[in-house]
Order: structure tokens, then sequence, then C-alpha cells
């Protein structure tokens, strides 16, 4: 299959990588938005949040740990961060594998644009 997440988990293409276990693969951004900004993507392809069942709850709950704990790492716990995973063209995803964007170190806006 031709997914750009999917290649930098098999380490096809190169990424510098934050954390890897069995379920969950992270990586710094290529283009970071912010001081901090993670990639963090479950390693089974799944298209977005739209393509979850039953069977990913506990991949995504594990997942979520995984953000706090990066965050931790990163030293972004006590000032806040954002975590945020975009859905089909209206919410802005260009790469269709499901992923979280671990966003902090600087005061972001809200709402986003
Ligand atoms: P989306 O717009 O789909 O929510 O976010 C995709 C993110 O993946 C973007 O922030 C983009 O900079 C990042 N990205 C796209 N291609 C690569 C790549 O080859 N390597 C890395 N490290 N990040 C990438
Ligand atoms: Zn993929």
């Amino acid at each position: 299959m031709d997914c750009i997440f999917c290649k930098i988990i098999k380490g096809e293409i190169p990424s510098t990588k934050v954390y890897e276990d069995e379920f969950v693969y992270a990586f710094e951004d290529i283009n970071p938005e912010a001081p901090v900004h993670v990639i963090i993507v479950p390693k089974e392809h799944i298209e977005s949040v739209k393509a979850l069942t039953i069977s990913h709850k506990n991949l995504i709950g594990h997942l979520h740990l995984i953000a706090a704990e990066i965050a931790r790492d990163k030293n972004i716990d006590e000032t806040g961060y954002r975590l945020v995973t975009n859905i089909g063209e209206d919410g802005g995803q260009s790469v269709h594998h499901l992923h979280y964007h671990l966003l902090g170190g600087r005061q972001l806006q809200w709402p986003p644009g």
C-alpha cells in the first residue's frame, strides 16, 4: 500500500523516532508547527477516526496514554499541549493513516483556522 506512514513505521522512509512499542510509533513531524510537534500513529493502517471499530478500543486508549507520556518526556506537561487528529478533507487530513499531532512548547491559538 502506498502509505507514507506505513513506510515510516517499516523504516522504508527515515524518521526521527520518539517512541515505539508493539502497537504504536511516534516520530518528529517533518514540518513542525510548534517547538514540540510529534506525530503518534498506530502501527496498524487505519484510515482515520471514522474507520475505527470496537476492536480498536484498547489501541486508542493505549495511544492516548503514550501521548501523555511523551508530553511528560518533552517537558510540556506543566505548560500544556494539544493532542489533535484531523479527519477527512474539511478536517485538513493530508495523510490517510490515523495519526495524532502532539503540539506544545508555545501558546497555541484556539479556535484553529
Ligand atoms: P495531517 O495534515 O494529515 O493531519 O498531518 C500530516 C502531518 O504529517 C503533517 O504535519 C506533515 O508535516 C507530516 N508529514 C508528512 N509527511 C511526512 C514525512 O515524510 N515525515 C515526517 N516526519 N512527517 C511527515
Ligand atoms: Zn498506513
